[in-house]
């Protein structure tokens, strides 16, 4: 079931980075940089290959946006938070805020037509309270007794919440609907500090799933492309609602993560965001203001100037020498030591609205609240994996038992061995073998530019002369015109 949010063609560039580029991340001890690695269709360890160290119940995160650096600007990501079993401090990188869409880019949104088991609809029992549902998915082992383990800090923000000890992970208590309804009170309250009239959010629902494949969430040495894809794809979305997606555990240095500045909410659309609970509560705000739009709070040295793109704009120019770690915003490497500034001092998360960052981050909610309903640039492939040539796309899904099938552009259907990360280059092979191609042919003057994709794609990724730049056609080489080229790629 797909349903196209927009009549936009699908831009596989768009999607390509959706699902493989921009990160950000944090660690517990050290402050780290990974960056998203743009480039093509993941290529991340999965399970068990052992990379990271889990990380459970500890001290709070701290989070970073994904600089994506890419060539076509899809949103970043935004990450957060983590500690460990030892407490460790927080760490993140310093990527700069993501990149809005680039020309040409956009897409179709595919939004699974899927229903939940345990229903979505909000019909849970307490329907009595208005407002924006926000849903919490817990991803835990199929092993028996597994639960869903939080940071220590669950201790003190919800100190009246009824805790248990997690069984798998003690000494971490569990994460329960409490927990749960706690966070959904910290972002009315934080939201409602920045502007007025702020959207009510409710809590809707609290459900574990027992899926081996999603309790651990990896980032090390790169993404999972398979996670990425059933966590911040369409399969959790719902209309309307804000969903966090919660591995168990991580494994690498990223506990939280959305798609930042495009986050929408609408009924089409739905917000989402993972959220490793054993990063710590302020994981949850923190991605919560990215998916709002807010980029990461540092100074000049910590982080980048940032335009938020909306109603009219908001430029953010970092202070060299503000400090204000106790916005959820803040990340490890934020606010670093800058010559002649007093060093920064730890304190805990506990608001968005600080002295330079607050008004900036009001002028964006307030934005945001107009925005959200509109449609998403960002763009989900409604399948359980893909296989990529020349910037297109056919879309796999497992089947009951019988393997995975993959739909070229143009309908054709061939068959894959699975859809694991390390599946993905045989998918690829498979795909180019199975599905016909198309190639545009430049016009004279500029005979580098590169055009191609799978027959039947609704938009033909090109390639710039100078390699970098990219820009999407069509589902035909015909709007491949001089004007059109020397619109985007730079003058040779
Ligand atoms: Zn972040």
């Amino acid at each position: 079931m797909l349903r196209l949010v927009r009549p936009r063609p699908l831009s596989v560039l768009g999607l390509v980075l959706l699902v493989v580029t921009g990160a950000c991340s944090s660690e517990s001890a050290r402050r780290d940089a990974p960056r998203g690695s743009g480039g093509s269709a993941g290529n991340a360890t999965p399970g068990g290959a052992g990379g990271g160290r889990p990380v459970v119940g500890g001290s709070a995160g701290r989070g970073a946006v994904a600089g994506n650096g890419g060539s076509s600007g899809q949103a970043g990501a935004g990450t957060s938070g983590s500690g460990t079993l030892n407490g460790g401090g927080a760490g993140s990188n310093g990527g700069g805020a993501g990149g809005i869409p680039a020309a040409g880019s956009g897409g179709t949104s595919g939004v699974a037509g899927m229903v939940l088991p345990g229903g979505s609809g909000g019909e849970g029992g307490n329907e009595e309270e208005e407002g924006l549902g926000v849903r919490f998915i817990g991803f835990v082992s199929e092993d028996d007794g597994a639960d869903l383990p939080a940071s220590t800090d669950f201790l003190t923000w919800f100190p009246t919440c009824a805790t248990e000890t997690s069984t798998q992970y003690a000494p971490a208590p569990r994460f329960n609907e409490c927990h749960a309804r706690g966070i959904v009170r910290l972002m009315n309250d934080a939201l409602a500090e920045l502007i007025p009239n702020a959207p009510h959010f409710r809590f809707q629902s609290f459900e574990i799933i027992a899926d081996e494949r999603l309790a651990v969430f990896h980032s090390d040495p790169t993404y999972s492309g398979y996670e990425l894809q059933h966590l911040l794809g369409s399969k959790y979305r719902v209309g309307n609602t804000m969903t966090f997606l919660m591995p168990s555990i991580a494994y690498g240095p990223v506990v939280g993560l959305t798609w930042t500045q495009d986050e929408r909410l609408n009924p089409d659309f739905g917000m989402a965001a993972v959220a490793v609970p054993g990063g710590g509560t302020s994981v949850f705000l923190h991605e919560f203001g990215h998916g709002v739009g807010f980029p990461h709070a540092g100074n000049a040295a910590g982080v980048e100037p940032y335009d938020y793109p909306g109603c009219g704009g908001v430029t953010i120019e970092p202070p060299a020498c503000s400090c204000e770690p106790q916005n959820f915003m803040w990340t490890g490497s934020s606010f670093v030591e800058s010559p002649g500034c007093e060093p920064c001092a730890f304190t805990p998360e506990t608001t968005f609205a600080t002295e330079y960052f607050g008004p900036k981050f009001a002028e964006i909610a307030a934005c945001w609240v107009t925005r959200r309903l509109e449609p998403s640039d960002i763009g989900f492939v409604d399948g359980d994996c893909f296989g990529l040539v020349d910037y297109s796309l056919a879309t796999c899904k497992e089947m009951e038992g019988a393997g995975v099938t993959c739909a070229c552009p143009s309908g054709q259907i061939f068959v894959v061995d699975d859809c694991t990360d390390a599946g993905q280059d045989a998918r690829n092979a498979a795909t180019s073998e199975a599905c016909d191609r198309i190639t545009c042919t430049p016009p004279p003057e500029r005979p580098g530019v590169e055009c191609k994709g799978l027959a039947g794609t609704p938009s033909i990724g090109c390639t710039c002369d100078d390699g970098v730049q990219h820009f999407s056609l069509g589902p035909d080489c015909s709007t491949l015109t001089l004007a059109e080229i020397e619109r985007i790629c730079p003058p040779i």
